[in-house]
């Protein structure tokens, strides 16, 4: 959840960032204002780019209940509207099917979150033990062959995160 200021300290110890809490003390801020509210959001650079790139990550929203068990929607990536996302994702089928150029590093690594998104989800049923050895084997995937390998394991259990 992000914090909203209503203050707009400089850079130092007041600044602290919406995101981790932490004081922003040495790189300017990114801010956003909020005309209606008057408030303001700032964040590290990192912190900027892990709130927009990391959508619902870690904040899975309750949906509809089936028979008691509350069902959890996942996203599809074409439906997020984090512009860097759906770039990164796209690179990584295109390059996938024959097309270049190469996915950058950065664009593997916001896939490989993508995939660990998907992989948390609470919602799978699928065979325990396969399902959390992908669940901390996707924490370690680093290349493309190794997103991959991992994406084919994933298949096998039913689960598509693409
Ligand atoms: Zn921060």
């Amino acid at each position: 959840m992000l914090t909203w200021f209503e203050t707009s300290p400089d850079v130092g110890p007041d600044c602290l960032c919406s995101w981790c809490g932490q004081p922003i003390e040495d790189v300017l801020p990114i801010r956003w204002y909020d005309n209606q509210s008057g408030r303001e959001a700032r964040f590290h650079n990192d912190c900027h780019w892990d709130y927009m790139t990391i959508p619902h990550i870690t904040t899975y929203i309750p949906g509809p209940r089936m028979g008691g068990v509350p069902l959890y929607p996942v996203f599809h990536w074409q439906d997020l509207k984090f512009d860097r996302v759906r770039p990164a994702i796209k690179s990584f089928i295109d390059y996938g099917a024959g097309q270049e150029p190469e996915p950058s590093k950065v664009d593997l690594e916001i896939v490989r979150r993508w995939f660990e998104y998907i992989i948390t989800a609470p919602c799978w049923y699928c065979p325990g033990d396969e399902l959390m050895e992908l669940q901390q084997s996707v924490k370690t995937l680093q290349n493309i062959t190794q997103l991959r390998e991992w994406l084919d394991q994933a298949l096998e259990l039913g689960i598509d995160p693409l």
